[in-house]
């Protein structure tokens, strides 16, 4: 278990994600895997009619 920083005690909130303790109101989020491009990517379901991006036109980069 981790001790919560604000007081002499366990957190009594703990799994492999993060701890909490709710009589200080702490929460401490362990380090997941590394953030890659794909989380940046907009949801599909929450995407509205985004502009074609440039390349799709057939530009030339240069
Ligand atoms: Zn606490």
């Amino acid at each position: 278990m981790t001790e919560c920083p604000k007081g002499d005690h366990e957190f009594p909130d703990e799994d492999d994600t993060g701890a909490h303790c709710d009589e200080h109101g702490v929460t401490l989020l362990w380090h997941g895997p590394p953030i890659t491009p794909e989380d940046f990517a907009p949801e599909p379901h929450g995407r509205r009619s985004a502009p074609p991006a440039p390349r799709a036109l057939g530009q030339h980069p240069h």
